[in-house]
């Protein structure tokens, strides 16, 4: 299979630089320079791979296990890795923060953005020691996370925590939330009305106008 798709490379590759030869021959520039774009556009796909380092996993793995000893904890940690650098660290904190938000996903990406000194992480990719939730999905959305690493899936997590009585953890319906926060707003079951939104416009348009300049 290996093989296979070794060979369905090399060909693809040898079909891509016959066709630049021609297009460069035939636009009468040197085929040399046309070989030169390959090889960087080879090395820019290169460089946006994400590529899997146990290394990075175990240590998502490893602050998990921190709540083993941690109280107002839970075992759900994550890294942010950029250019094979661990730039953050999280783990749920939720009990222990009464923040209902302190995932291991997202505190990594705060911590990350933090150090970093930026909303923006493109080119980082997320190591968590489980599946994430729709919020943790959302917020590596948002920040641009470029892939995902996980270990256990969500129904391993499921089962492992199956009998818990419901006072040990700040329990989430992982299929509710993420049918909530996927759904346009008039279809979501959490009412919503909306009130003053003139009066909230105008705020947006003052604070955008100088912007536009
Ligand atoms: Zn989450």
């Amino acid at each position: 299979m290996a093989a296979a798709l070794t060979l369905c490379f090399v060909f693809r590759m040898m079909c891509i630089i016959h066709k630049i030869r021609q297009s460069a021959n035939a636009r009468g520039r040197p085929a040399m320079a046309a070989a030169g774009l390959l090889r960087q556009n080879v090395l820019k796909s290169k460089e946006k791979k994400a590529m899997y380092q146990e290394t990075f996993m175990r240590q998502a793995l490893a602050l998990a296990a921190k709540a083993l000893d941690t109280p107002g904890t839970e075992p759900f940690g994550a890294v942010v890795v950029k250019n094979g650098q661990v730039v953050g660290e999280g783990l749920n904190h939720s009990v222990a923060n009464f923040d209902p938000t302190s995932h291991g996903e997202v505190e990594a990406i705060r911590d990350a953005c933090r150090r970093l000194r930026s909303v923006d992480l493109a080119g980082c990719d997320l190591y968590t020691s489980c599946e994430p939730c729709a919020l943790c999905v959302a917020a590596m959305r948002i920040a641009g996370i470029r892939a995902l690493f996980y270990a256990a899936s969500m129904e391993q997590a499921g089962r492992a925590f199956d009998g818990l009585p419901a006072a040990a953890r700040h329990p989430i319906d992982v299929d509710d939330l993420r049918a909530e926060a996927g759904a346009p707003l008039a279809l979501r079951k959490m009412p919503a009305q909306q009130h003053l939104a003139d009066e909230a416009t105008k705020v947006l348009a003052a604070w955008a106008a100088p912007r536009k300049r």
